[in-house]
């Protein structure tokens, strides 16, 4: 739909869209925005996927118009559309964006096959259908919706960008599935692996079973030696990864869950270099994957690193299935996981209403229902505005008197700027009720410790913890489990102590030839863009240390 006031505008525009993506969706344009929902029920109400609004001399006041729009069609991605020079609107867009009232904005198509304005366009349109989910489904899922398995294995896919249908095994529907598959009494969740060659159904499948039927398991060779092996694939090991293959380095990447880490599970990082509407976290996870991947960067899925050994100057990482990786050099990227909520009675909901980090693949689940999201830092804060869209109402529960020291001013305002979203302060969780999900949740209020029960699904996010666990004795770490890098390692007692003479790299942990980057390093800023960046940074110290030979210790 595109409602301008501005005859130009609206023809070319309308015009562009036509012709790209008139056979798959209705093109509309209105230049009265009273007369917009008229002209929609005279079609029959479709669906609206994109709102774009002018915004400009003929249209100044095209926010509220949008805005007003949005609220009756809240599904649509709003979007402005301005003149190429109109700095002016620069500020209040932005200030819209901000608080949630538009989803981005792009220039008006500068005549015919505007390739620029197609692929925002483009982009704006894969997120909403991303949204709405429903499309082709590569891997079927057929299970119970709070089935702790079955939301994650809906997490792991989704976070990896893998369309995905899931279906109730109780409905109409996916008792069809299973009678189709000739599965009376199958283990849930049942997947079907649909992309292949041959279809392959799967009942309660494990991680590596899952690794093996999407063709991921190719068998590693315990004798190659690898430049660099690369443990995890958040945004620091991406980062690593491609500086590592693109500067000609051998590389094996190792990831347990999905690319992307953290960030994949964020619904739209804002802060990012290079993406002035923002980006969402999965979307650049993908194609930071591709671009390793085109490098020559070789991945291990769905395997985790459980030890280190390292012995004269190679170093192996011995993986969960029991296959090895020898390495000249080892840059841990393991970053870190959510901080458990604590509380027995709600730890037994997990994947059952109680959800770590899931927001983005939940929130759809949400629609109707009141959720609490717990926590006080931007990741909660993003988690309490992607659920808005779904859920009737968000309470985001905070212990603290304030959110001004934790979170982000920016997500601070969106926040007040919904109104299905409620700050409740100096409020804690400290029990559940439910049958087989959580339905109810106990609040104790801190001040005059009443507790009270609403009800209602929670999000727990309240912080993370590194996933050094494995390196613990191998590796210096910090009593919080950080690994300690560079001079961290010669300030004062140290355990393991730094074997050589010459002092640690940056970014060296205590065992010379392995590096850190990212979350998991002892000081690291927590951030998508630092991560990549001490991700690119360890390369540079790989190639000053295998350009120095092999260390021996006393050298
Ligand atoms: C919901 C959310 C929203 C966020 N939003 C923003 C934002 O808007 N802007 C911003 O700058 N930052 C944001 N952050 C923070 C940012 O995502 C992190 O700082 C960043 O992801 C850290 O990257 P990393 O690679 O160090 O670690 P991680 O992202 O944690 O990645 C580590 C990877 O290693 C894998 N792994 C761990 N142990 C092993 C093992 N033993 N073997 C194999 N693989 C292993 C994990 O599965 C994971 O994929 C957000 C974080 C969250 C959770």
């Amino acid at each position: 739909m595109v409602v301008t006031r501005d005859d130009g505008v609206r023809t070319t525009t309308t015009r562009e869209l036509e012709r790209r993506y008139g056979a798959d969706y209705l093109v509309f344009s209105c230049d009265d925005p009273v007369r917009v929902d008229e002209a929609l029920t005279a079609r029959g109400d479709p669906p609206v996927a994109l709102l774009l609004g002018g915004l400009g001399d003929a249209d100044p006041d095209g926010l509220r118009v949008l805005r007003g729009l949005h609220g009756t069609h809240p599904e649509a991605m709003a979007v402005a559309l301005v003149r190429w020079g109109a700095w002016e609107t620069a500020r209040p867009i932005f200030e819209a964006i901000t608080v949630g009232q538009l989803d981005r904005w792009l220039y008006v198509p500068r005549g015919r096959a505007d390739e620029e304005f197609h692929h925002a366009v483009t982009e704006v349109l894969d997120e909403w259908s991303s949204r709405q989910g429903g499309g082709f489904e590569a891997v079927r899922i057929i299970g119970d919706r709070w089935d702790p398995h079955a939301q994650h294995l809906r997490d792991h896919l989704t976070r990896n960008r893998i369309p995905l249908g899931f279906h109730e095994a109780g409905s109409p529907t996916g008792r069809e599935l299973l009678a189709e598959l000739g599965l009376e009494q199958p283990r849930l969740p049942v997947v079907v692996v649909r992309f292949r060659p041959e279809q392959i159904v799967l009942q309660a499948p494990s991680d590596l079973q899952m690794a093996d039927a999407f063709g991921l398991f190719d068998p590693l060779d315990p004798t190659v030696v690898h430049d660099v092996a690369v443990v995890g694939a958040g945004p620091a090991g991406l980062g690593a990864s491609v500086y590592a293959a693109s500067e000609g380095l051998s590389v094996l990447q190792v990831e347990c869950e999905a690319v992307g880490g953290q960030a994949g599970t964020s619904s739209l990082i804002r802060n990012y270099l290079g993406f002035p509407t923002g980006v969402s976290g999965s979307r650049l996870a993908a194609s930071a994957y591709q671009q390793a991947w085109a490098f020559g960067t070789s991945f291990s899925f769905m395997r985790t690193a459980q030890a280190l050994t390292s012995e004269d100057g190679l170093h192996r990482l011995t993986l969960s299935d029991g296959a090895s990786v020898l390495a000249r050099t080892v840059v841990v990227a393991a970053g870190a996981s959510w901080r458990r909520i604590g509380v027995p009675e709600l730890e037994a909901f997990t994947g059952r209403g109680v959800f770590y980090g899931a927001a983005v693949s939940e929130a759809p689940a949400m629609r109707g229902r009141q959720v609490f999201v717990v926590g006080a830092g931007n990741s909660a804060g993003q988690a309490a505005v992607h659920l808005s869209r779904y859920a009737d109402r968000v309470h985001l529960l905070v212990r603290r008197e304030s959110l001004v020291e934790t979170m982000s001013e920016y997500l601070i305002r969106e926040l007040v700027a919904l109104p299905n979203v409620e700050v409740r302060y100096r409020v804690q969780v400290v029990g559940g009720r439910g049958a087989d999900v959580l339905e109810r949740v106990v609040l104790r209020d801190l001040d005059t410790g009443a507790e009270t029960e609403e009800p209602g699904m929670l999000f727990v996010m309240i912080g993370s913890e590194p996933r050094t666990g494995w390196l613990a004795g191998v590796l210096a770490r910090d009593p919080w489990g950080f690994l300690l890098t560079g001079a961290a390692l010669t300030a004062g007692d140290v355990d393991p102590a730094w074997p050589l003479h010459r002092p640690p790299a940056l970014l060296e942990t205590s065992t010379p030839g392995v590096f850190a980057a990212g979350d998991v390093r002892q000081g690291s800023v927590k951030r998508v863009a630092s991560a990549v960046g001490e991700g690119a940074l360890a390369v540079t110290l790989v190639h000053a240390y295998l350009a120095a030979g092999r260390d021996r210790p006393g050298r």
